[in-house]
């Protein structure tokens, strides 16, 4: 096999496509991964949105400002007196940077061992599963594989009349880098990224204001969990206005002057930064050549099949630019999954259990259907909740809201949904996938061991809950 031909050529190196990669390589397949996103200094950035501005800098963002709020807001329960707490938001985000950096090295790091060729620049698939590279210097050259994994990701949506300056208006990757608090934030979406991101600037002073086109919080969640989480928010000063649709957004010298249609009509605001965060599109701008057979839909996205197979003999497409949910997770698993399929083995994803997580105070998370869900879809289920201000680890932490909600098929007893809203949530919801994925039932739940005191008792006691059975709750 010659240097330019290869078994699986991976086409976007972020968490979709690198896992996929690696995996490849290790299952023996000769691998290259074609990425584009480069840091600061000009160089290769492995990790694509994940890794570069998503997941890691908001979570070391989130930890950062909650680290402030916790000290602002709440050591004085504990008798911990702090005078003149400050934040230098410089040092922050050089943390944050650093983090980066660190994880993208070490996705390179994993490259170099698993002998995964590594191409700098932007793939187009032609056809025949021929791909050209065009190097940031304009440069091309013409790979082929009997494979493609087409891992090209997402980009922010932009408003035609909110466009990114990356100053006043900014995406999510101006809203992870700005350099001091602003005073007054305006995020226009109340989805997972505005709301993450709005929690950083709020707990660190910014008077921020979110605005939301659709009428109901959190449409996505289980109702009960979104009415939680928005009074929680309200509590942190977090305004959110619903059924607000942004019509203008004008830089005027430091400011963005908004107009938009709220609920009592015409309305105005004033903030010094905009986040627009009204959701992601998958990023296949380019990437086909003619002829090569792979179909886009209505929204861009690669059509594929249950297995990620385009339908074009060796070439698939994973993560965020095919349909699903945008997560990180997902596309790990899809990536893993498409390798081991090319390499002959079984691989699969189980879309009915991808964990869904929001990193806000307190945190979202959930697994599987909600309460609406089984009622649109006529499955007969009961519910069996548990509050974390019962449980003792929760109060002994200082972090006694929300709640645990496990959704049962009434007559099986099978788990259909788990609903977390509270501390840790994001870990908790792990052993709901776990009992999910293995079929199991709310009963399997109660009668497993959690040890105590921990939060995972909360997942315990509203699975006894189901069948009217917690002991700690009358
Ligand atoms: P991407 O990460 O978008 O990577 C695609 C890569 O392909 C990029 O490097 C891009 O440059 C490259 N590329 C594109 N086209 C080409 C081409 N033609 N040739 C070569 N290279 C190309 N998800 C979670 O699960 N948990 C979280 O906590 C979370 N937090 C988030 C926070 C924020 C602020 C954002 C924006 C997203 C967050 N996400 C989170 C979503 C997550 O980042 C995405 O789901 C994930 O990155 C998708 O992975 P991917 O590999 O499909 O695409």
């Amino acid at each position: 096999m010659s240097d330019q031909n290869f078994d699986v050529i991976v086409i976007g190196g972020g968490p979709a496509g690198y896992h996929a990669a690696i995996r490849a390589a290790q299952l023996g397949l000769k691998t290259a991964c074609i990425d584009a996103w480069t840091g600061a200094d000009g160089k290769a950035a492995l990790g694509g949105t994940c890794l570069n501005v998503g997941c890691i800098p908001s979570k070391a963002l989130l930890d950062s400002s909650k680290q402030f709020w916790n000290l602002t807001q709440h050591f004085d329960v504990h008798g911990i007196t702090t005078k003149d707490a400050a934040i230098d938001v410089k040092t922050m985000v050089g943390r944050k940077d650093k983090i980066v950096k660190q994880f993208t090295g070490g996705v390179a790091m994993l490259f170099k061992q698993n002998k995964i060729a590594s191409f700098l620049g932007k793939g187009k698939l032609l056809k025949d599963r021929q791909v050209e590279i065009t190097a940031p210097d304009g440069g091309k050259q013409v790979i082929s594989g009997t494979n493609i994994i087409i891992a090209t990701g997402s980009t922010p949506i932009e408003l035609p009349f909110a466009k990114f300056d990356g100053k006043a208006i900014v995406d999510n990757a101006g809203a992870l880098a700005f350099d001091a608090v602003p005073k007054r934030l305006g995020v226009i979406g109340a989805g997972v990224i505005g709301l993450e991101l709005g929690s950083v600037w709020k707990r660190l002073g910014a008077d921020v204001t979110v605005i939301e086109a659709l009428p109901d919080f959190l449409a996505v969640a289980d109702a009960d969990v979104a009415r939680t989480a928005a009074r929680e928010f309200a509590k942190q000063g977090l305004k959110i206005e619903l059924g607000a649709k942004l019509s203008k957004a004008e830089v005027k010298g430091n400011e963005v002057h908004l107009s938009y249609a709220g609920k009592d009509g015409e309305k105005q605001l004033v903030v010094d930064k905009l986040l627009v965060a009204v959701g992601r599109r998958a990023y296949t701008d380019g990437l086909l050549g003619d002829g090569t057979g792979v179909s886009l839909d209505e929204r861009g996205r690669v059509v594929v099949d249950e297995h990620c197979w385009t339908g074009v003999d060796g070439v698939w497409a994973v993560g965020d630019c095919v349909r699903g949910p945008m997560l990180a997770h997902k596309g790990f698993e899809e990536g893993i999954a498409v390798a081991e399929l090319i390499a002959g083995k079984a691989g699969h994803v189980n879309l009915d259990t991808i964990p869904w997580v929001i990193y806000t105070e307190p945190e979202i998370a959930w697994v599987g259907k909600t309460e609406a869900q089984c009622k649109a879809d006529n499955i007969p289920y009961k519910t069996g909740s548990f509050p974390f201000a019962a449980v003792g680890r929760a109060v002994a932490m200082n972090e006694p809201a929300g709640f645990v909600k496990v959704i049962a098929h009434a007559e099986t007893d099978r788990i259909l949904g788990c609903h977390i809203v509270g501390a840790n949530a994001s870990e908790l919801i792990a052993e709901c996938v776990v009992a999910m994925e293995f079929k199991g039932s709310a009963e399997d739940l109660a009668r497993i061991v959690h040890a105590h005191p921990t939060l995972s008792e909360a997942v315990h006691e509203a699975a006894m809950s189901v069948d009217k059975r917690a002991i700690h709750k009358a």
